[in-house]
């Protein structure tokens, strides 16, 4: 931990994909900007990877500084080696704030690079603000499934750790010009021991469920596994992907990567329908954060309808086929 004073700025940790910047980056790229502006400081980036170096030049132009740290051995995600490479950087740029995405990697990286600079983390965030009288940083988090909120103050953390929840602000469209400065970091890996060893990849083909503005989710209240095909097909009649609670995902009934909670898929769609789920908190970390929530359930004091904006107390097997014919007939694909 050091002083507050000695810091200033927001360092964001940009991830890349496939030589693109990942659309949570981008979206903490637009919400550090802003944040950035509001604070009159200014706003850095962190480009990690191999062979990176056109990312770094993409971000350069929404941002102040880039550090680039271009290697092979960032090919593919060790959390040592990032965890390293983020240290240096955080030393070389002395930011106020280090702010990340809503990741696995972030998951993986925020605690420990907290632990490393002997400072305060919060995760999950919605908001980071500055604590008028004290001109503490203040982070609002959603807990216990989107169900409450906890405000974090930093102290005399600092650089405070801060990792966002997923749909805290638009994806960031970088302008062509390159306006900020590019700094390229020279680290050495050797001899950092790797805990963790990536054996393969489940190719993903085709649209992310957590990129989806539509998600229709089912649960046991569907009854039956052969019933996950009318979430297929209320999916497909309005555009959208299907997405699974946990209860069913270990039946067998949807697969893994279906699975929306705490040990699944955090989404913030436009619109997400739950038929046939309770709405257990492990489930609701998953999904608070969609702007429209509609549930369908035979229950009518089940927790789903305390976060939907629109309920419907029926039995799903019966409503569902009624409702993809008249979705169809409405052509809202
Ligand atoms: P249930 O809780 O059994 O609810 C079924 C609902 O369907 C009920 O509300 C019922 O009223 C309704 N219903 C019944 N019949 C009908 C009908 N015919 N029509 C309409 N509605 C009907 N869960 C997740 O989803 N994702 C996670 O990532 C996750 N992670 C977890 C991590 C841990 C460490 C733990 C302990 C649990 C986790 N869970 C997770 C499990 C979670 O606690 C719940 O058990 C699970 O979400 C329940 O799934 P469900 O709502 O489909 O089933």
């Amino acid at each position: 931990m050091s002083d507050m004073r000695d810091h200033t700025g927001i360092l964001t940790v940009a991830e890349t994909s496939e030589g693109k910047v990942t659309s949570a980056s981008l979206e903490i790229l637009t919400f550090g900007k802003r944040l950035s502006q509001e604070l009159g400081q200014p706003l850095f980036a962190i480009v990690l990877g191999s062979t990176v170096s056109s990312v770094a030049n993409d971000i350069a132009t929404a941002v102040d500084r880039v550090y680039v740290v271009d290697d092979p051995s960032l090919d593919e995600f060790h959390v040592e080696f990032s965890l390293q490479a983020i240290e240096r950087v955080a030393e070389m740029a002395r930011p106020a704030v280090i702010l990340l995405g809503a990741s696995l990697e972030s998951r993986d990286l925020a605690p420990r690079l907290a632990l490393r600079l002997d400072t305060g983390v919060a995760t999950n965030c919605e908001e980071l603000r500055i604590d008028d009288e004290t001109g503490a940083f203040e982070a609002v988090c959603s807990v216990y499934g989107g169900a409450a909120l906890s405000t974090y103050r930093f102290d005399d953390a600092m650089p405070c750790v801060v990792s966002m929840k997923p749909g805290v602000a638009d994806p960031l469209s970088l302008p062509g010009r390159i306006s900020g400065e590019v700094i390229e970091v020279r680290q050495d890996f050797t001899g950092i021991e790797r805990r963790s060893k990536v054996l393969g990849k489940a190719a993903q083909s085709g649209p992310r469920l957590e990129e989806s503005e539509v998600i229709v989710a089912g649960g046991k209240g569907l009854s039956e596994s052969e019933n996950f095909a009318l979430i297929r097909e209320l999916a497909e009649a309005l555009g959208g992907m299907p997405a699974a609670s946990r209860a069913i995902v270990d039946l067998g009934w949807a697969t893994r990567a279906q699975q929306v909670g705490l040990t699944g898929q955090v989404v913030s769609p436009e619109l997400y329908i739950a038929a046939g789920i309770s709405g257990a908190s492990q489930h609701m970390v998953g999904c608070s954060s969609a702007r429209c929530i509609v549930a369908i359930n035979t229950d009518r004091d089940a927790p789903i309808f305390q976060h939907a904006r629109y309920g419907v107390v029926a039995d799903c097997s019966e409503f569902l086929p009624a409702f993809i014919d008249k979705c169809r007939e409405l052509g809202l694909d």
